[in-house]
């Protein structure tokens, strides 16, 4: 990792200690927090209204320099992605992507470099883990979808971490990234259109809870039970579906939300009317909503996406028992943007 902290690293608070710090009045601390988080600039040479003797101190300090980023696929299909390499390894970075749906703009974020959960339908899996990503390398994926997204005449309107990393195990960057993203004085996003995804970690999630935000909690939830949940989420076992649901109501009580269960649908392992049937019996009565993602068929791995049938089959079984149930149709989330895809592809390339 570089040295100094990325500039993107601070709050509008540390801002303003910093500009106090170097004798400046604390408005200035805001102008500062303005160039890199309303206007998206790090570098202190496009910030012109910046009086020289603080530029100069902001370089000697902070990494300004602008985030490296290179763009892939195709803004017509609604989904690009970007990796966004990191400065402590050459070729090697992280993915963000921006996905265009209707009036929604979102931006899906990692919050680690690999993964340590190693879904068994995952490319992040197979690489591991390599470390916790910064504050400032997230706000960095933000700013650089931002800037994509403006490209094409919108405005990022939703956050989802759902990229590459489990965000628990990275809880205080995770949280005070997210933070610095949904301030009003900063990105701007609605605390209530932003996604924390997690596999489910006991200690994080009664921490989010406790902290009271109103960020929304999706979990991964993948199956039916416990047993075939260990085999896809390997890493998941330490939580319990059961524990997920006493989790999700606690979450309810805690912050007025409800809670997201994230099931990727793959055929013949977790999609037929059984296994929508036992998941109807698990969360019936559950306040929630299940969000079915048919999986996105990826070279190297032999799992198979439902048909179109499948999938309206099992949400109509879950609605039945009154469940929630929003079914996902574009690319673009956690497992349909490949996640990881990238990242392997270009540590192909350079070593
Ligand atoms: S799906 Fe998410 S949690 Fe699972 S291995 Fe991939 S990045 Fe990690």
């Amino acid at each position: 990792m570089s040295a100094k902290r990325r500039i993107t690293d601070l709050s509008l608070a540390e801002f303003c200690e910093f500009a106090a710090a170097q004798h400046q009045r604390p408005f200035r601390g805001q102008q500062l927090f303005d160039w890199v988080m309303g206007r998206g600039v790090c570098s202190v040479s496009g910030m012109s209204n910046v009086a020289k003797p603080l530029r100069e101190a902001l370089e000697a300090h902070f990494d300004c320099s602008p985030p490296r980023v290179q763009w892939s696929g195709d803004a017509a299909s609604g989904t690009e992605k970007a990796f966004v390499q990191l400065s402590d390894a050459a070729g090697d970075g992280v993915e963000a992507v921006l996905i265009m749906e209707g009036e929604r703009t979102t931006a899906c974020l990692s919050s680690q470099a690999g993964c340590p959960v190693a879904c068994v339908f995952c490319a992040s899996g197979v690489l591991g883990l390599r470390r916790n990503l910064t504050r400032g390398e997230i706000v960095d994926q933000f700013l650089a979808v931002r800037e994509r997204a403006q490209s094409h005449g919108r405005r990022v309107s939703n956050i989802v971490v759902m990229g590459m990393g489990e965000p628990m195990l990275n809880y205080s960057a995770v949280i005070e990234a997210l933070d610095i993203i949904h301030d009003p004085k900063g990105g701007g996003i609605g605390a209530r259109h932003i996604t924390i995804s997690t596999v489910g970690l006991e200690k994080g999630v009664a921490r989010l809870t406790a902290e009271g935000k109103q960020y929304t909690l999706a979990f991964s939830l993948h199956a039916p039970n416990d047993e075939l949940r260990r085999e896809l989420v390997p890493f998941a076992a330490a939580m319990s579906i059961d524990a997920m649901v006493q989790a999700a109501a606690a979450y309810l009580d805690g912050t007025g939300r409800e809670v997201t269960f994230e099931y990727v649908l793959l055929d013949e392992v977790n999609a037929s009317s059984d296994d929508a049937h036992e998941l109807a019996r698990r969360l019936r009565g559950v306040r929630g909503t299940v969000n079915l993602i048919p999986y996105n068929e990826n070279p190297g791995f032999n799992w198979k996406r439902p048909s179109p049938e499948q999938v309206d089959h099992f949400a109509e079984i879950l609605r039945a028992a009154g469940v929630k149930v929003s079914v996902r149709k574009r690319k673009g989330h956690r497992i349909l943007a490949a996640c990881g895809q990238l990242r392997l592809q270009e540590l192909h390339r350079t070593h």
